[in-house]
């Protein structure tokens, strides 16, 4: 059965991640999951020093400088243990016994790295909008960033909160990002950046597995007594490969870097973004009903939150959304209300149908 048969076969998928895939993709996976390329063997059964496999890796690493333009200055890595794993990995490599890492806090992912780099050494808060109401993310201009600071790592989209950096500080020591939630939903430059990081699970793939994009130069600076495995130095060398990868993972991400590839690329991902997210806003911004809780500057392209009027309207919202196919719409569980996590691979169509619901909705309920 697919999509094509039953159109709801396939829901609206708002979740925030994991996250939704192209169908494209899925198909794509699909038809060659009991043999791939005619080896009679799924991709996941052959060995990670094969050739199918090497074409696959190879590909990923590819797609992901292409799409990124990355000069030979730069490494790409497929690590394990998602985003969180990076949160240890950066201070680990990056902050020498005797320095103070400068962190930006805006909010709970904000939060997470900080706490975790607080473990392995010393953390300044550069700016901090965590308890800001609507929510928002600190001026790239305005930073309190230490002349001799390790490094600066920001947020770029904070899942929860629905905050979004809309332009990058430029920063005097290397600046670092989890870009998790936003990573390939618009161009960026990546000179500015000596790392950036993202979980696979909203915009690249499956759970389980980072991307980190280092500046080559950068790997040498881990301590002698940071185990080799955790060393980017170890997998910057091994090209990703140090040890048996999630090669299944690594298909996935492949295949949507290639997808991306053929949607036009960054710039053009980016006006399919602003198209989806700016209608959401629109609906929000011309009722009476829905209320945004994001900062209109910084509200981001990825993760549309809203309230209504009341808990129970927004707890009817749900039950009367999933009925109609729209699937996922909960805000998270620390903050409540409604988030709407339209990433690239979310079809226009399901931003129109919520916007459709969302009027009818208002109009029986308002
Ligand atoms: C989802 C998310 C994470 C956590 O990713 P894991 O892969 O679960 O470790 C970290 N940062 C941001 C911004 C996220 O959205």
């Amino acid at each position: 059965m697919n999509s094509e048969l039953d159109p709801a076969f396939r829901a609206f998928n708002f979740s925030a991640g994991p996250a939704i895939l192209p169908e494209s993709v899925l198909l794509e996976a699909q038809e060659h999951l009991l043999s791939y390329q005619g080896s009679g063997m799924s991709i996941m059964e052959q060995s990670h020093r094969g050739r199918d496999y090497g074409a696959i890796h190879e590909e990923a690493v590819s797609n992901v400088r292409k799409l990124l333009g990355l000069r030979d200055e730069y490494g790409v890595l497929f690590l394990q243990g998602g985003a969180t794993a990076q949160f240890a990995m950066v201070p680990l490599n990056l902050l020498g016994p005797d320095q103070t890492a400068d962190y930006t806090h805006s909010g709970a992912w904000a939060s997470k790295a900080i706490k975790e780099a607080g473990v392995v050494g010393k953390v300044h808060i550069a700016a901090d909008t965590s308890q800001d109401v609507p929510a928002r993310v600190p001026d790239p201009g305005n930073l309190d960033v230490r002349e001799d600071a390790a490094y600066l790592h920001i947020t770029s989209n904070e899942t929860i909160s629905g905050a979004q950096w809309k332009a990058f500080p430029r920063s005097h020591v290397p600046l670092v990002a989890d870009m998790s939630s936003d990573i390939f939903s618009r161009p960026l430059d990546i000179g500015q950046f000596g790392l950036i990081y993202a979980g696979a699970q909203k915009n690249l793939g499956p759970s389980g597995i980072a991307l980190v994009v280092i500046r080559k130069d950068l790997v040498e600076r881990a301590p002698e007594s940071v185990p080799l495995f955790f060393r980017y130095k170890t997998h910057l060398e091994a090209n990703s490969l140090y040890n048996t990868p999630p090669t299944f993972s690594i298909y996935l991400v492949c295949l949507v870097t290639r997808w991306l590839r053929h949607q036009g690329g960054l710039a053009s991902i980016h006006k399919r973004n602003d198209e989806k997210s700016g209608k959401l806003y629109g609906a929000i911004d011309g009722s009476g009903f829905y209320r945004g809780t994001a900062e209109v500057h910084h509200r981001s392209t990825m993760n549309v939150t809203f309230r209504l009027p009341s808990e129970a309207l927004e707890d009817s919202f749900l039950d009367a959304a999933d009925k109609e196919n729209l699937k996922g719409l909960k805000g998270h569980r620390s903050v409540g209300g409604i988030r709407a996590s339209i990433y690239n691979a979310f079809p226009a169509e399901g931003v129109d149908a919520l916007v459709d619901f969302m009027r009818e909705f208002e109009k029986k309920n308002g």
